[in-house]
């Protein structure tokens, strides 16, 4: 029959949390918060491990300070591993709180072992009920609403551990028998089940936090490399690896893709009179005044200092250029006072080029660039439109005679 002695799973349980708590402590994150939950679900492990010991160990179970280690390192590990979890999602739990719970939880398991073996055990199957629901609360993210497998799987191991110490403390209170030196006041099966959780969840715990933490780390690298810090837009590296699917022409979506590039007017002078901050506040306004006036499937990239290239799909070039004068007139028409304390309006000048068939976002990127460098040219605040877009936007042949540029002025 399906049997696991208690003692030797908590050597296992003390053990394994031990290792769990030195592999933690190779895991590295620059992010703040999660280097803290990871330092205090690692010290929660620690305490866990340390207070398993003398009694997994075996010799001298019985003694009341092996059953004291058992029962506080066990309740300290669950709330702190709670304590951590909370950071994980970004919620506190101030420290202070946690210290007087961890002294409370003290003093009364002292005060238990005085009164006696089986108050002292109905005391801790209580702490334990406690403070693990206390650990399910504080993962509750996890539980409620998982982001991932990881997620999922941390969750249910919270609900597993919970759930475990509800029923333990139920057999706990109903039992009446000898005094056990495991703690463990649940019949045969029972027993067993429970000594085999106990002895998988430290490592089980400690590879899910991590794996987690890898996932969030590895998210934050690529939200880093994809977007621009202070304006929130695409940065350039996002916008080589998106754009070519859009170019990309099928059979089954007829619509052309412009190519906008956009480029704040003297900009070098606003940074000059003003200063660096007031700059890039002017940025990050700019750069969400486009974006605000782009439909979703539009991209925005930073594509340079105060340069912004945006890639549409869009009927035609006509329309290619309304949206281009309604994003030139948007920017002119923030309240820049309001937004950055300036005495007068911030203008873009902005070069548009439809992307033909087959050709690449450089090449493209290259026609919108010689519009927006004629838009400069012309007075700046204003629509120029790349001339091969001009052809195509009429059918004409490319050798025929080509349409000349067309300027829309903003003034
Ligand atoms: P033009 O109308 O011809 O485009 O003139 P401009 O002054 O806008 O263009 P120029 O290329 O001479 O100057 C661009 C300035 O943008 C110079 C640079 O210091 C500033 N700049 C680039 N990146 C940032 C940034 O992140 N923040 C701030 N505040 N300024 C930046
Ligand atoms: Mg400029
Ligand atoms: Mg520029």
């Amino acid at each position: 029959m399906f049997h696991v002695d208690p003692l030797s799973a908590y050597l296992n349980c003390g053990v394994a949390a031990l290792v769990g708590a030195a592999i933690m402590r190779a895991a590295e994150t620059d992010d703040l918060r999660l280097r803290r939950a990871l330092r205090i679900c690692g010290w929660a492990l620690v305490t866990l491990g340390v207070g398993l010991l003398p009694a997994g160990l075996g010799a001298g179970a019985a003694h009341p300070v092996a059953q004291l280690s058992l029962a506080i390192g066990s309740l300290a590990g669950v709330v702190l591993m709670a304590h951590g979890l909370g950071q994980v999602q970004g919620r506190d739990m101030p420290t202070r709180w946690v210290w007087a719970l961890l002294a409370g939880l003290g003093l009364v398991h002292v005060a238990a072992l005085v009164t006696g073996p089986l108050i002292f055990g109905q005391v801790y199957a209580l702490g334990l009920a406690a403070t693990a629901t206390l650990m399910a609360w504080q993962g509750r993210g996890f539980v409620v609403s998982p982001r991932n497998l990881i997620e999922r799987g941390l969750g249910l191991s919270l609900l597993l551990v919970a759930a475990s110490s509800w029923l333990r403390l139920a057999f706990t209170l109903a039992y009446i028998g000898p005094a056990r030196v495991d703690l463990l006041y649940v019949p045969v099966p029972v027993s067993s089940l429970l000594a085999a959780l106990y002895g998988v969840m430290p490592i089980t715990m400690a590879t899910l936090l991590l794996t987690l933490v890898n996932a969030r780390l590895h998210q934050q690298l690529h939200s880093r490399a994809t977007t621009d810090e202070l304006t929130g837009a695409l940065t350039r590296r996002a916008l080589r690896e998106l754009a070519p699917a859009m170019l990309e022409r099928t059979p089954s979506r007829q619509a052309e893709v412009a190519v906008l590039m956009i480029d704040l007017d003297h900009f070098k002078g606003i940074n000059d009179s003003c200063g660096h901050a007031v700059g890039d506040r002017v940025l990050k306004m700019a750069a969400s005044t486009l974006q605000v006036n782009l439909r979703p499937d539009a991209l925005l990239a930073r594509y340079g200092g105060e340069e912004f290239v945006a890639v549409l799909p869009i009927d035609d070039l006509p329309a290619a250029r309304r949206v281009s004068e309604r994003l030139r007139a948007a920017v002119e028409g923030v309240d820049w006072k309001r937004a950055a304390g300036l005495d007068r309006a911030v203008t873009v000048s902005v070069g548009v080029a439809l992307a033909g068939a087959g050709e690449t976002l450089d090449a493209v990127l290259q026609r919108a660039d010689e519009a927006l460098y004629r838009a400069k040219r012309e007075g700046r605040n204003q629509v120029q439109v790349s001339l091969m877009a001009a052809w195509q936007s009429t059918a004409a042949a490319p050798d025929q005679a080509v349409t000349p540029s067309v300027t829309m002025t903003g003034a």
